[in-house]
C-alpha cells in the first residue's frame, strides 16, 4: 500500500484507559456532567439535526468575542482544540519545519508534528516546568538554519507536569521572538489556574498596546466545562492567524450539538455553576496535594485539574498498583504519573490507594 513511509512505523496516541468497574482519573475529565442548563440546549437542538450546522458558527463566535473582549474576527472555533492544533502546524509548519514546544508536555503535540511531517524539537523542562529560555535559544538556533522553526507550543498549565509559567518569563520569551513566528498558547486548563496566571488574553497586545499579532490562545470546553465528549474548542488571535486556520478547516466540522451547548455554556447561569465546580475542584486539589505531602511525595504545585507524581522508575510498578486497586491514573514510565483530580469520595479512594503504596514493604 503507497502509504507514506514515515506513518508506518509512527506510535499512535494513546488514549487514558477505561476499565469497566474502576475510577477513571487517566484523561483529565469533568467528573460531573455537563452543567443542567447545557443539557436542556442540547436536547433541545437535536431536533434539528436534520440540518447542517452553521460552517461558520457565527452565533457562537460572535458570543465568545464578546465573552472575552475581541472582535469576531480574532474568533476561530474547532472541533476540540486538538484540531485547531492540527490546524494551526498544517497552517504554519512545511514538512521538516520545527514544531518547538517543552517536553513532557501533551502527548499529541509530537503526533500533530508528524502528521504534516514535520519535526518535533523537545526542550527538556526545568524543574517540571516549560523552559522558556531553552526554547527561546532553541528557536534561535533554527533560525540559521535550512529550516527555522514553523510554530512554538506553550501548554499553559502544562500537561501532564500541571506547573505554570509566570507573566514575566512568559512575557519577555514572547517580546525576544521573532514578530512572524506563531506562537500558541495551550489553555486547556485556563479555569483552573489561579489569579496570578499570566493569562494569554492579556498577552495578545505588548506594553505599548500594539497586538501580538503572532500569538494564538487556545481554550477548551472540554475540561472545566465537561463537555470532552462533544468535542469544542476555539483560538483567539490575529485576523492573520485566525484566517490562515480556517483556510485549512474542514467544512462543517464543529457540529450543531457543540456549537448550541458552548453558547449554552456562555450565559451567566452557566457560567457560575462553572465557577462553582472549578470551587470544589481546586479545594480537593489542595487536599489532595497536602496528602500527597504529607505522605512524603513531591508533588509539585498544581494549578489545573490533575496532580503530577514524579515518581521515575517506579512509575509502571506504582500504576499497576493503583489498576490492582480499581484505579485508572496516566502513567508516563520512567518518568511520573498523572492523576486526575475528581470527587471527594473517588479523591479518598485513590488517597487509600496511596497510603497503602508508601507503606507496602
Ligand atoms: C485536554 C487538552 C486539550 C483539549 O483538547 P480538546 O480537543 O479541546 O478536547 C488541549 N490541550 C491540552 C494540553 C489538553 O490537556
Amino acid at each position: 500500500m503507497r502509504i507514506r513511509p514515515d506513518l508506518a512505523s509512527a506510535p499512535g496516541y494513546v488514549p487514558g484507559k477505561s476499565i469497566p468497574g474502576s475510577i477513571k482519573l487517566a484523561s483529565n475529565e469533568s467528573p460531573f456532567g455537563p452543567l443542567p442548563s447545557v443539557a436542556d440546549a442540547l436536547s433541545r437542538q437535536a431536533e434539528l439535526l436534520n440540518r447542517y450546522p452553521d460552517p461558520a458558527g457565527l452565533e457562537l463566535t460572535a458570543a465568545l468575542a464578546a465573552q472575552v473582549g475581541v472582535a469576531p474576527e480574532n474568533i476561530v472555533l474547532g472541533n476540540g482544540s486538538v484540531t485547531l492544533l492540527q490546524h494551526l502546524i498544517q497552517a504554519t509548519c512545511s514538512p521538516g519545519q520545527s514544531v518547538v514546544s517543552g517536553w513532557r508536555s501533551f502527548e499529541a503535540y509530537p503526533l500533530l508534528a508528524r502528521n504534516v511531517a514535520a519535526e518535533f524539537a523537545a526542550v527538556p523542562l526545568a524543574d517540571e516546568a516549560m523552559d522558556l529560555g531553552a526554547m527561546l535559544a532553541e528557536v534561535l538556533r533554527l533560525e540559521g538554519t535550512e529550516h527555522p522553526a514553523g510554530i512554538v507550543l506553550v501548554c499553559n498549565p502544562n500537561n501532564p507536569t500541571s506547573t505554570t509559567v509566570g507573566r514575566a518569563a512568559l512575557t519577555a520569551f514572547l517580546d525576544a521572538l521573532p514578530r512572524d513566528l506563531v506562537v500558541v498558547l495551550d489553555e486547556a486548563y485556563r479555569e483552573f489556574a489561579g489569579e496570578d496566571f499570566a493569562d494569554g488574553l492579556t498577552l495578545l497586545r505588548r506594553a505599548d498596546g500594539s497586538a501580538r499579532e503572532n500569538v494564538v490562545v487556545l481554550r477548551t470546553f472540554s475540561k472545566a466545562y465537561g463537555l470532552a465528549g462533544l468535542r469544542i474548542g476555539y483560538g483567539i488571535g490575529s485576523p492573520q492567524v485566525v484566517n490562515a486556520v480556517k483556510t485549512v478547516t474542514l467544512p462543517f466540522s464543529v457540529n450543531m450539538l457543540a456549537q448550541a451547548a458552548a453558547l449554552a455554556c456562555l450565559t451567566p447561569e452557566a457560567q457560575s455553576e462553572m465557577r462553582q465546580r472549578v470551587k470544589e475542584t481546586v479545594v480537593e486539589r489542595a487536599r489532595l496535594t497536602e496528602a500527597l505531602h504529607s505522605l512524603g511525595l513531591p508533588v509539585p504545585h498544581s494549578e489545573s485539574n490533575f496532580v503530577w507524581l514524579p515518581t521515575g522508575e517506579d512509575t509502571a510498578a506504582l500504576d499497576t498498583f493503583l489498576q490492582d486497586n480499581r484505579l485508572v491514573a496516566r502513567p508516563f514510565p520512567g518518568e511520573g504519573l498523572r492523576v486526575t483530580i475528581s470527587t471527594p469520595e473517588e479523591n479518598d479512594a485513590f488517597l487509600r490507594a496511596m497510603t497503602a503504596w508508601v507503606a507496602r514493604p
